[in-house]
């Protein structure tokens, strides 16, 4: 079968790190008897350069077309001062809207090998943890009303947090189902004690919860759930919550496993389509410098194998390698910590090397 993939690889490093996932890829799925064709996408800053907005329209029917996206980064200090609607991020928010993809979800695990990198207490650490954060993604203040306007205090601004029984629902699916394939609980996290939308948000999910008996369901205020996460971040298995709660707590999430530059992530909708990128940025500090960190990336072509293709060998290979190539002590230069590293090629290399 030959897979159609649209690449979005956006600015920054973008294009360095979209290129050696896809070799990985190409790498993986020859060994099942399959291929990829990839239709290169222009989106983000470097459409703003070429064509004097982020999200041509071309450019979302492209990603409508494919059996799935991959995207590297966008965005960049050159285009920091445009307007919102002319910011390179609107080139994310209008793939993800335009292709419905509701669920984000970010698994954050502290690899054995790396347990020192994580910034906690060493007993905390060794201890370890996995887990899996599902954000929903098109909804709530992100997507909500927003606006200025004039009045006794001077200009004032106000964005609106809105959540329907439908959106809480199938996030909250997606949520439980996923934790059938993992250790069975599920901790939703709201603000329920301040906001009307946050008490929608539990007794959604706990009507939900009666589907699945076999799945233990806690709620979490954000607030304690932001010091969880640090004290004790093995007690999570499945963490659902909502696209601001979820925005920042994964990233909180993502620093306690050592770097930014080995974590995944998958956007999914309804169907088996999903867009498949790694959660940092384009760091334009080191774009071009062959400096890069491919994990990420190509843990993301990993997801995509196993959520959208049902290849979940290939995906299983992809991490073997990666976890062969970090035991055996190579690193990047964002996972050195001050000892040697290699550059980002060599990386991909040695990932190559590992899948021959
Ligand atoms: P960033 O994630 O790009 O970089 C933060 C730090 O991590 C930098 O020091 C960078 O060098 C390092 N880093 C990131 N990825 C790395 C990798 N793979 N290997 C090695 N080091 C890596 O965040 P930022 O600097 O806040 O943002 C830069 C730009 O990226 C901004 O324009 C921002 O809007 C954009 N951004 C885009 C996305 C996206 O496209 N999904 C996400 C976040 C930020």
């Amino acid at each position: 079968m030959t897979y159609h993939i649209a690449v979005v690889a956006g600015d920054g490093i973008g294009p360095e790190i979209t290129s050696a996932a896809c070799r990985v890829l190409d790498q993986v799925v020859a060994k099942f008897g399959h291929s990829v064709r990839y239709t290169q996408v222009l989106a983000g800053g470097c459409a703003i350069d070429a064509l004097g907005e982020p999200l041509p329209e071309d450019a979302l029917k492209q990603c409508l077309d494919s059996d799935s996206v991959l995207l590297g980064a966008v965005g960049g200090p050159k285009w920091d001062t445009l307007p919102g609607h002319l910011r390179p991020e609107r080139a994310l928010l209008g793939i993800r809207k335009g292709m419905g993809l509701y669920a984000n979800l970010r698994p954050a695990r502290l690899m054995p090998v790396l347990s020192g990198a994580c910034p906690l207490r060493a007993e905390t650490a060794e201890k370890g943890f996995d887990m899996l954060i599902v954000r929903e993604l098109i909804g709530g203040m992100y997507f909500g009303q927003s606006g200025r306007g004039q009045g006794e205090g001077g200009t004032y601004a106000y964005d609106t947090e809105v959540y329907s029984q439908m959106e809480i629902n199938r996030i909250g699916r997606i949520a439980f189902e996923a934790a059938r394939g993992r250790r069975l609980h599920v901790t939703s996290i709201d603000k329920a004690n301040v906001l009307e939308s946050g008490r929608l948000w539990r007794e959604t999910i706990h009507e939900l919860a009666k589907e699945y008996p076999d799945v233990t369901v806690k709620d979490m205020l954000v607030d304690n759930a932001a010091m969880q996460l640090v004290q004790n971040p093995a007690q999570f298995d499945v963490i659902v919550t909502t696209n601001m709660f979820g925005d920042i707590l994964s990233d909180e999430a993502s620093q306690l496993t050592g770097s930014i530059g080995l974590l995944p992530s998958a956007s999914l909708g309804d169907g088996t389509r999903g867009m498949y990128e790694p959660i940092h940025g384009s760091a334009p500090d080191i774009a071009g410098l062959d400096m890069a960190n491919p994990i990420a990336t190509v843990l993301s072509v990993a997801m995509m194998l196993r959520m959208s293709f049902g290849l979940p060998e290939a995906a299983d290979m992809v991490e073997a390698a990666v976890e062969d190539a970090l035991e055996s002590g190579l690193r990047t230069r964002d996972i050195a910590w001050g000892g040697p590293y290699i550059k980002g090629s060599e990386m991909t290399e040695a990932l190559l090397n590992r899948l021959n």
